[in-house]
């Protein structure tokens, strides 16, 4: 819709549209709109836009014009294409499908999330059979690109189903001509030559844990073999060589690694960047610890307070962006995928950050008997015997079953923003989103509470925190290179 010029009367009293606000430290006030657009005004400024006082012709009048919020000049048009644009996850159909190979571990994480049992364990790995079915069930989603994520456990504990899979997904793919992403999250320690190539070889990529420096990661991530952190730096330096080669027969991707914050990172975060930015990564994901599964009955030993973590991040991207203005290339993740959604109106497909969020209609576990979950993290929750997350099988049900069962319309409903009291007049609302599982977890219900959610604290914390960066102009020129243009 084209725009009108602005006329006496809405210089003298600029009608309002639906708008949130937040006040910033230092004075500040943010505006944001369902589109995602967001302005940023001084405390004065804001009191002339409430007041419907901004005067028509000013630079001030027009910057907010053009962004939606003065509703007789609103683009209509762009408005709801700004819409569609961050919401175009909501009609593909599950993306991410993570296949549990097996729950069998030969570590011992302090936090571990993943309901693991010991090695010699028996009963709960999946057969290569059993994962041929799930390959075949995530090709029945109607995303155009799927990826498909072999975790445990230990994966490489089940190489034969781990192989099946691979070679099945592969095949399948190609019949169909379909673009099929395969990841494995693998902690290195059984990792071989032998498997490193054939992994190679069928694109797929490789993911592992790190969590800082050698003794940090070792405190946290328990092995009986010992050595932990060898085997993830070793392997990890294999994996970027490979890739730094690469050769014309396959396609090799950078490797990649994920933190987990425990009480024990907190204060260390300067070692733990640096550890990365050694090991040639460009990526750092400061991920804070939830209080889920295992990590739930250990919360007073490796847990912490909301603020306790904001504290460890705001230091440690405040040294990165020390790091990135002395020319070193390193981004930290959490801002990557929030700055994606502020700054571009995207969606970086983080599944716990959308709005229904990503359980069912954007992410299936496939537990190692077939049991379909919602997401990992509901899978866990299954495995202290209560199936609420639980959507189906993959040899009884039908896709269509899966997709329409109680634990997605649940999950669908309850991580709706419009349906939270705080959030649906929440400035950060076009740009998070809650988790069912956590509020079930540490609040008793799926939509929990969030004036007392320690998650919602801990999201509002780092908006704050960019939203405050991208206030200042050299942080603002580091953060804005750090999205996609
Ligand atoms: S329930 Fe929580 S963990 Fe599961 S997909 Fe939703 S946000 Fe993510
Ligand atoms: S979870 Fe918290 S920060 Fe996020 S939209 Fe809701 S109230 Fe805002």
């Amino acid at each position: 819709m084209a725009q009108r010029p602005a006329t006496k009367k809405s210089a003298e009293r600029a009608a309002l549209p639906h708008f949130n606000f937040r006040r910033l430290s230092g004075g500040a006030v943010l505006l944001t709109n369902d589109s995602g657009t967001h302005a940023s005004l001084s405390g004065a400024q804001f009191r002339q836009f409430r007041d419907g006082r901004v005067a028509a012709g000013s630079a001030l009048y027009k910057e907010l014009s053009a962004k939606g919020f003065v509703r007789d000049m609103m683009d209509m048009d762009g408005y709801a294409a700004a819409c569609a644009k961050k919401n175009s996850f909501l009609g593909a159909g599950p993306g991410l499908h993570i296949l549990v190979l097996t729950l069998r571990c030969n570590h011992k994480c302090v936090y571990c999330q993943s309901s693991a049992v010991g090695q010699a364990s028996r009963g709960t790995d999946m057969s290569p059979a059993l994962a041929r079915k799930c390959v075949d069930f995530a090709l029945k989603s109607t995303n155009p690109g799927i990826t498909i994520e072999f975790q445990g456990g230990e994966p490489l504990l089940n190489w034969e189903a781990l192989k099946a899979s691979v070679l099945h997904a592969r095949r399948r793919a190609k019949e169909q001509g379909r673009e099929v992403r395969l990841a494995l999250v693998s902690n290195f320690s059984l990792m071989t030559e032998e498997k490193a190539r054939f992994l190679l070889a069928n694109e797929v990529s490789i993911c592992t844990s790190l969590d800082g420096p050698a003794d940090l990661h070792d405190k946290n991530r328990v092995f009986a073999g010992g050595g932990s952190h060898a085997a993830a730096v070793k392997w990890l330096k294999y994996f970027s060589a490979a890739y730094k080669k690469q050769v014309p027969e396959f396609r090799t991707f950078k490797p990649s690694a994920l933190l987990t914050v425990s009480r024990y990172s907190l204060g260390r975060e300067k070692q733990i960047v640096d550890e990365y930015v050694r090991l040639g990564l460009e990526d750092v994901f400061l991920r804070p610890l939830a209080p889920i599964g295992f990590a739930k009955q250990l919360w007073d030993k490796v847990g912490y307070a909301p603020e306790e973590f904001l504290s460890f991040y705001r230091a440690g991207l405040d040294y990165i962006l020390k790091l990135n203005a002395r020319g070193v290339t390193i981004r930290e993740r959490n801002a990557v995928m929030m700055l994606e959604k502020i700054l571009n109106g995207t969606d970086p497909g983080y599944l716990d950050m959308r709005c229904p969020c990503g359980a069912v209609i954007g992410q299936l576990a496939y537990n190692y008997n077939g049991d379909i979950y919602a997401c990992d993290e509901g899978r866990m929750v299954g495995w202290q015997g209560d199936d609420l997350f639980k959507a189906g099988n993959v040899a009884r049900d039908p896709y269509s079953k899966v997709m329409l069962s109680q634990a997605s319309r649940a999950c669908a409903s309850a991580s709706s923003l419009d349906t939270q009291p705080q959030c649906s007049r929440c400035a950060y609302k076009p740009f998070c989103g809650v988790c069912p599982v956590y509020n079930y977890e540490t609040q008793g219900s799926l939509s929990g509470e969030m004036p007392s959610n320690g998650r919602c604290a801990l999201f509002m914390g780092l908006f704050d925190t960019l939203f405050s960066l991208l206030a200042k102009p050299a942080s603002a020129k580091i953060l804005k290179g750090w999205v996609s243009k």
